[in-house]
């Protein structure tokens, strides 16, 4: 272990001082907070000197893995790179210094980029009207099924509580349909990892509320009958609910309103390039077509046709509220900027390029790891663990999750693994569009060295990773009995 690796509370040491305050006026004042509330023992911070804490905090941050550090394709998640410039974009203080209650007419300027995003995404996924309060997808899909049951309620249609949800959906899809009571029906996939049409049609009837759907679907696949899936839905009463996380491998060329979409939700960290994950917030804009407008969540942004000022509008008909204020402003705003950025012809260029790069890895790999549904990808596919995995002999056998931590060692972020679900060594590739060929290359090499030491030497992938600050934690231990103090002798 080197030196500044040791806890800051190891590197310090009694009366060493990195920081000099001014006095404090307040300082005899303490008395006027209530006793219940007052220390009684000054807290045990560590003494540190500055060049101590520096040096702490950047190996710490060195410690970390992020798209800033290495390739990072983590199957559904749209690991793609955030361009600098949207972040200095949103720090500008005239958009991160204002408070959320200030007079309308003071925020102009912020508001008509919330109405120009919101104007943006309707064009480029075929919907009539956004809500860009939505803090995430699975928020988002609250906020959509909140529609979905809201549009049926006002038409007297009360009997209508289930949601079609496929076996290959986000377990974000269930879930949102169940917090917002309505029944979960799973539909089947196919062998080709399609919805099963006559599975899905023999499900649909009155008490239907609607169906979620992922285009193309978690394993990477474009739903090709979804013309057929619509109408079929749309006859027998329900909506149409589209999961926009794999929005990335269309963007530009297809859109959820032309497929025959009634409401969707965008990732804008996915699809839309903001920081996620330990990276920062997210985002989960709602979208409808023109029959739902009325519907979709307060407050608004409205702008006056007459002066072309912009105010912020409760919605009488909302569907309810779903955040506080007007969502995660810094969030919209570096989505715009990204948008801003790209313009209209590079827009274009994001989807088919993620999909080249998807293929191209695909290609290159699928001699060394068993590809399950071998036809043309999107965005992402999934490969069901190696094709030589020594299975049968307890003691050499690798599986994914070895895979997964020796891609450590070479630098690398693993992809997604274990999900989907439809296979039991499920490893889910998404390069995006934003790595060069080398890198992928780099990648494809890392892969392939792996599936020869898995049968040449499988202990090194058993024992991965080897040169990480971490090994390999006991994962379900961590997340249910974590460390959180550093004393753990102490109440
Ligand atoms: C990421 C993801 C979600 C959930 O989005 P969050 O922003 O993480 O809440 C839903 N569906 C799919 C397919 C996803 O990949």
């Amino acid at each position: 272990m080197k030196y500044y690796d040791k806890l800051i509370f190891e590197l310090s040491e009694e009366g060493r001082i990195g920081f000099s305050l001014p006095d404090n006026p307040w300082a005899d004042s303490s008395d006027r907070i209530p006793a219940g509330l007052r220390r009684s023992v000054p807290p045990e911070l560590p003494q540190v000197s500055e060049p101590d804490v520096v040096r702490h905090y950047v190996n710490l941050s060195a410690m970390n893995f992020g798209v800033d550090t290495g390739f990072y394709p983590l199957g559904s998640c749209t690991m793609k790179y955030n361009p600098k410039i949207d972040e200095e974009m949103s720090e500008y203080p005239g958009f991160s210094g204002i408070h959320p209650l200030q007079p309308a007419e003071t925020v102009q300027g912020t508001l008509r980029i919330y109405h120009e995003l919101a104007g943006w995404l309707s064009s480029l996924t075929g919907m009539s009207a956004f809500t860009l309060n939505p803090f995430a997808g699975a928020h988002g899909e609250l906020t959509g099924l909140m529609i979905m049951r809201a549009f049926h309620i006002s038409r007297g249609d009360l009997k209508r509580t289930k949601v079609i949800v496929p076996d290959s959906a986000h377990g974000t899809n269930p879930a949102s349909a169940a917090v917002c009571g309505l029944e979960v029906v799973q539909v089947r996939s196919t062998a080709e990892g399609l919805v099963d049409t006559d599975d899905l049609k023999s499900k649909l009837d009155d008490t239907v509320a609607g169906i979620m759907m992922t285009n193309p679907n978690t394993l990477g696949l474009f739903e090709k009958e979804i013309r057929q899936i619509c109408d079929a839905v749309h006859e027998a009463g329900g909506l149409l609910y589209y999961d926009g996380a794999n929005m990335n491998a269309l963007l530009g060329k297809v859109r959820p309103g032309d497929m025959g979409f009634d409401i969707m939700h965008l990732n804008l960290h996915k699809t839309f390039s903001t920081p996620h994950g330990g990276g920062g917030p997210g985002s989960g804009p709602v979208g409808v077509t023109q029959r739902l407008k009325h519907l979709l969540p307060s407050p608004s942004v409205v702008k006056s046709p007459e002066t072309g000022r912009f105010a912020i509008a409760d919605n009488p008909e909302a569907a309810g509220r779903i955040s506080g204020f007007m969502g995660n402003f810094g969030v919209l705003m570096k989505a715009y900027a990204y948008i801003l950025m790209l313009g209209k012809q590079n827009v274009r260029k994001v989807g088919p390029y993620s999909v080249l790069a998807a293929n191209y890895i695909k290609e290159s790999l699928k001699d060394k790891y068993r590809l399950p549904i071998p036809s043309l990808c999107k965005h992402e596919f999934v490969f069901d663990g190696l094709i030589e995995a020594n299975a049968g002999d307890p003691a050499r056998e690798v599986t994914t999750l070895d895979v997964a931590k020796r891609l450590l060692d070479y630098g690398f972020h693993a992809p997604t693994i274990y999900f989907p679900l439809l296979f039991h060594q499920s490893i889910m590739i998404e390069p995006t569009e934003t790595e060069s060929k080398e890198t992928l290359d780099a990648f494809i090499q890392a892969m392939r060295t792996i599936a020869s030491e898995a049968v040449t030497e499988p202990d090194l992938l058993k024992n991965a990773p080897r040169n990480t600050p971490v090994r390999r934690p006991d994962e379900t231990g961590a997340a249910t009995r974590p460390k959180l103090v550093y004393r753990q002798d102490k109440p």
